[in-house]
Order: structure tokens, then sequence, then C-alpha cells
């Protein structure tokens, strides 16, 4: 089956319970996360605004891997292949709180709060929607616009840390060009 045939509202089904799964995981690692930590804020403060350096909280885990989502059963009912496996992932973002299973490293953390800047401008309905449909859309995660974003922010900011950007208003201008 061709995923962009997927009826729409099927479509949005499955937005609704990337929806579940993001809020309940983000629920179920919120209270083992904690704050930036100084030497991390101020590497990222350049880039970042207070608020979203305010409301990051992170999590390392360690022995334990986050869930694949329940849907998964029924997104492969459907005929949808390639999804992503969050236990081999490196890091995965939920909201605010991001989940990793290696310490953090500048980059690392630096792709991951974009994440939590896309989150913050958007609400999870619209976070879900453009990630559903760029999934179907492309047929990979790393395809997913929302992914390709955070990528590329990140190897601008690994190839020249001093070079500064705003990654609020990089965000806020992909959104304006990619309406939904
Ligand atoms: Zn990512």
């Amino acid at each position: 089956m061709d995923l962009k045939n997927l009826p729409p509202a099927m479509v949005s089904q499955l937005a609704n319970m990337v929806e579940d799964y993001v809020t309940s995981s983000r629920k179920k690692y919120a209270s083992q996360a904690l704050p930036l930590t100084d030497e991390q804020r101020t590497a990222m403060q350049p880039f970042f605004s207070p608020a979203v350096l305010d409301s990051a909280r992170l999590c390392v885990l360690r022995g334990t891997r986050v869930s694949n989502p329940s849907m998964y059963a029924m997104a492969k009912m459907m005929g949808i292949r390639n999804l992503p496996d969050f236990a081999a992932m490196t890091a995965i973002t939920f909201v605010d709180v991001i989940v990793s299973y290696q310490e953090f490293t500048d980059a690392l953390l630096f792709h991951e709060l974009v994440h939590v800047a896309q989150y913050a401008q958007m609400d999870m309905k619209e976070f879900a929607a453009r990630f559903v449909n760029g999934f179907i859309q492309s047929g990979s995660y790393e395809e997913v616009p929302l992914e390709k974003m955070a990528h590329a922010l990140e190897d601008r900011f690994s190839n020249n840390t001093t070079q500064v950007f705003s990654v609020d208003d990089e965000v806020r201008q992909w959104r304006a060009a990619n309406a939904q």
C-alpha cells in the first residue's frame, strides 16, 4: 500500500496516537530528569531562548530503553514499514523532556534542544500531525522535515560553534514557509 493514499481519517488517528505516546512518555521520564547544568547552559545560550533553556529537562537512561509506541502493531497492519526503533536511537525528546542513552555531548544536546524549540512553537497536535505526515510523505524517520531541520541546525552548530544564530527564528521561518 502506498502510504500517500492512506485515508485522512487514518492519518489523523495515527497523529492522535503519537500525541498520546509523547504525552505519556513525557510524564514517565519527567520525574527523573534534571535541568541543564551551568556548563551546558553556557554552551547553548547563544542559540536558544531562555524559555527553551529553562523548560528543558535531561535524563540519561542506564540499563533500560524507551519502549516503542503500542500503536506500532496497528501501523504495521496498515502496511507502514520503516518505523523508527526507539530503543536504537541515541536520544528522544518528549516535548521538553530529553531522554538519552548516552552522556550528552554539546552536539547531541543541541539537536534535542532544537526539538524542544519546535514543540514550544507548535502545540502537540501540530507537532504530531507534522511528524506523521512527514513520515508518510518521505517513508523514513530521517527524512521527516522536523528531523531534517534538527540535523541541519546541529551540523551548522558543530561546524562552527562561534557562528551564532537563533534556533527560534529558524523554526519560526520554517513554519511560516511550510504551512500545514
Ligand atoms: Zn532528532
